[in-house]
């Protein structure tokens, strides 16, 4: 049998894995922070309804500009955004990897604060970009300082910005935010995929875009929005930016069913949205008991929660397998990643940790 090594593949791609969030059949999947409630059966139906008009023009092209797509998500965002401001992709992911092929590719580089999303690393791999890294503060933190001074020690081309972070929840303040956009010349990029999440009040990245030519927010529609196997993915920014993407994008990248999926799902944002609050009151809950069981849990603004204090988290997390709930090993120290699901859900995974014993005992 080949394997990949006898391929004439890219030399910078050789000894790479890809990612590989295990996708297992359990009862209780929390894992990769999907919304783990189904769609509204009401919603779904519009979704069908939707789908079945687009299959009657299948034979043509979808809209290459998404402009219903684009109107619904700015809608959607609020903040004075119009339909120009707008550009969507197949994921977020791909919005990463437009990004990057416009404003990254070989020669450029990009800085990240590990531990970061791990995606991000990869697109910039598969980009040919360079991935730079600096520390984080204590406890994940990133203060504008920390910020300030990694730019300037590095001199990205680009600066990517997870906020809240994955997959440590942290917060990230918007004062580190208008910081590291002052100090660098290049293009911020700040990933908002749990901004739904966050509590109530807490500003978001958007607010800061007027006048930030340089600034690009993106969020997601696969994690508070339920509709994660849709593969919707958006971002806001100057619409310079969306005409930097059409130079690297392929035509007609979303299919005429993700468009007329995601429309209709946006038709009915707050009932997608509904088991939102449900979500983040599992999340502080988790915050509450895994500390009574004896772990640290660390702040969380996201719908998962990062915890230590594990002597063997390879052996919790096949415990917890066994048991049928899945969660994350995310090659932290001591540490496992836990996505706060229905209350259901919650109890079982909260359950089962207590069952195997007292934090550090495994
Ligand atoms: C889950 C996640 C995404 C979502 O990616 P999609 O391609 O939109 O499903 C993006 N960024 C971060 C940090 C995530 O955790």
């Amino acid at each position: 049998m080949t394997e990949l090594g006898d391929l004439p593949i890219r030399d910078d791609l050789r000894g790479k894995t890809p990612y590989g969030a295990p996708q297992k059949p359990v009862r209780y999947a929390l894992n990769v922070n999907e919304n783990t409630h189904a769609i509204p059966e009401g919603v779904a139906r519009h979704i069908v309804e939707a789908l079945a008009g687009a299959v009657l023009g299948v034979n043509r092209y979808p809209d290459r500009e998404f402009t219903a797509l684009r109107e619904a998500l700015a809608g959607y965002l609020g903040h004075g955004l119009t339909a120009a401001g707008v550009w969507a992709a197949n994921g977020s992911n791909e919005i990463i990897q437009q990004l990057l092929q416009a404003f990254g590719g070989p020669g450029r580089s990009v800085l990240g604060f590990p531990p970061t999303y791990s995606m991000h690393p990869i697109i910039a791999s598969g980009t040919g970009t360079r991935w730079v890294t600096a520390e984080r503060d204590a406890d994940y933190a990133l203060s504008p300082a920390t910020v300030v001074a990694a730019i300037e020690s590095t001199s990205p081309d680009l600066v990517f910005l997870c906020a809240p972070n994955n997959p440590t929840g942290t917060p990230v303040p918007l004062e580190t935010i208008e910081a590291a956009y002052a100090a660098t010349s290049g293009i911020l990029f700040v990933d908002e995929a749990y901004a739904e999440f966050m509590p109530a009040g807490t500003p978001s990245a958007l607010s800061l875009l007027p006048g930030r030519e340089r600034l690009v927010v993106s969020r997601t529609m696969s994690k508070a929005f339920a509709f994660a196997g849709a593969r919707v993915g958006y971002l806001a920014a100057d619409p310079a930016v969306a005409d930097a993407l059409r130079l690297v994008r392929l035509p007609y990248h979303l299919s005429a069913f993700t468009q007329a999926a995601a429309v209709a799902a946006l038709d009915h944002a707050p009932e997608m949205l509904a088991m939102v609050d449900d979500i983040v009151a599992q999340r502080d809950r988790l915050l509450t008991e895994l500390p009574a069981l004896g772990y640290r849990a660390f702040e969380s603004h996201a719908n998962f929660v990062l915890f230590d204090g594990l002597d063997d988290p390879q052996a919790t997390f096949r415990a917890l397998l066994e048991r049928d709930i899945l969660i994350r090993d995310v090659g932290l120290p001591g540490a496992l990643r836990v996505t706060a699901g229905t209350e259901e859900e919650t109890t079982a995974f909260l359950t089962a940790l207590a069952d195997l014993g007292p934090a550090g005992a495994r």
